[in-house]
């Protein structure tokens, strides 16, 4: 194996010596040989595909554990998961950007500025099933009246979801911005849930969304979703609170592993257990769908065949007849409940 030192390195791989340094200090890419005496760096020309790798992957912003991952996988499932954190980040940034639009239009004045777009409307479908081997129906969902959500209950006690739907419609209707409103009336779910639970390990998880007219906030907590379907792309809104989902974030599991993973449906949060839940506003365009689910739907149906379902119907009644469809094809292993709306022109 021929070395080269590492300023020759440096010029090759197109990165600095400085960064070289680096790299090696966190151990992402080590030299072929240090010499002992003077501490200078050796590499082998086998070394520079992943030198220029872990660049790119500190170009677009990946965490430094998670490099030290991908940098080792094989390249199919290097790609993969590429591909999975950048769909996280897109996901992220487009949810920053609505509420940061959100805030604008507040900031102008809300209702009264020229920015103000023509009233919206919605329309939507529900399916709840218990499915082919549940006995019970745990999952809960509401749609309407300008609340939509879904929730999975679980432990001893039953009709956890429907307590926290029901706690959480009842208080979404105070005055106040919207967020807060929605984080005030979480925790009166949240509450309610406690109260039923009466000391038993029975909680739920929860993910709905209230609408303005013009705006959408969404709470959640657990590992229910919601997607938002536009322009022909599905986009997860929400980050599921599971052991698999902070293993992926840490770079030790794939998506793909992840969706095949036994532990996938540990939680890591639920509504009851005292920590707050993910809240955050959303600018609807017409045209967008949205799609509430428990697990039953997203843990056996695969997203791309979630994303066609969710496409390719002519409206919110055909779009859930077809996912629930999907759901049965799939053996039905897990109650379900999905909301599927849709934004038109008033
Ligand atoms: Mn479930």
């Amino acid at each position: 194996m021929a070395l080269m030192p590492i300023g020759e390195f440096a010029r090759r791989s197109r990165l600095t010596p400085k960064a070289l340094r680096i790299y090696d200090d966190l151990g992402l890419l080590r030299p072929a040989c240090t010499d002992p005496r003077t501490g200078y760096r050796w590499y082998a020309a086998e070394q520079l595909d992943r030198a220029r790798l872990v660049a790119w992957l500190r170009h677009l912003g990946m965490p430094l554990a998670r490099i030290a991952v991908v940098a080792a996988l094989p390249p199919a499932e290097a790609a993969d998961a590429v591909a999975g954190f950048w769909r996280r980040v897109e996901a992220e940034h487009a949810a920053r950007r609505d509420l940061a639009t959100t805030l604008v239009t507040h900031l102008h004045g809300g209702g009264t500025s020229m920015t103000t777009t023509p009233p919206l409307r919605l329309r939507w479908a529900t399916h709840s099933d218990r499915g082919l081997v549940r006995e019970h129906q745990q999952d809960a969902l509401r749609a309407g009246e300008g609340l939509f959500g879904v929730a999975d209950g679980f432990g001893p006690r039953t009709g956890t979801g429907s307590t926290a739907l029901d706690a959480l419609a009842g208080a979404v209707t105070a005055p106040g911005a919207l967020v807060d409103v929605l984080r005030t009336a979480a925790e009166h779910a949240a509450a309610a849930v406690r109260d039923a639970a009466a000391g038993t390990a029975s909680g739920t998880t929860l993910t709905a969304l209230v609408w303005t007219g013009s705006d959408v906030a969404l709470v959640h907590v657990g590992d229910s979703r919601a997607y938002l379907l536009r322009d022909g792309e599905l986009l997860r809104l929400t980050h599921d609170h599971t052991v698999t989902q902070r293993m992926v974030d840490a770079g030790e599991l794939t998506e793909a592993e992840a969706a095949t993973h036994p532990q996938r449906s540990i939680l890591v949060r639920a509504l009851a257990d005292g920590a707050p839940p993910d809240v955050h506003a959303h600018r609807v365009r017409v045209g967008d769908r949205y799609l509430l689910c428990t697990d039953g739907l997203h843990t056996p149906v695969p997203e791309e065949a979630i994303r066609a379902g969710l496409r390719d119907h002519p409206g919110p009644d055909a779009a859930v007849t077809a996912l629930a469809a999907l759901v049965r094809e799939a053996g039905a292993p897990d109650d379900a409940a999905l909301v599927v709306a849709e934004v038109l022109a008033a």
